[in-house]
């Protein structure tokens, strides 16, 4: 019977690497008896979905003009 500690390293050793069969059947083991370590994976899980989301898609582009530096040229006595 593998500790809740060890679960939670397997559980996210899963999200970076092909688990073994012992070490799959370990965590599915200590899953059903362990609703706490069930629920903290799925938040990691969720977690890394999320960072991977905004590293993808909402990066600031790059090299872009601070606001207000371009536009007013100079030419101030326009009436
Ligand atoms: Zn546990």
């Amino acid at each position: 019977m593998s500790s809740c500690k060890d679960a939670t390293r397997l559980g996210s050793d899963a999200l970076e690497r092909k688990l073994s069969l012992r070490e799959r059947l370990s965590l599915r083991m200590h899953r059903a008896l362990c609703a706490g370590c069930t629920r903290f994976e799925e938040q990691l899980a969720a977690l890394r979905a999320l960072s991977r989301h905004w590293a993808e898609g909402h990066a600031p582009p790059a090299g872009e003009p601070p606001p207000g530096s371009a536009g007013s040229t100079g030419a101030g006595d326009e009436r």
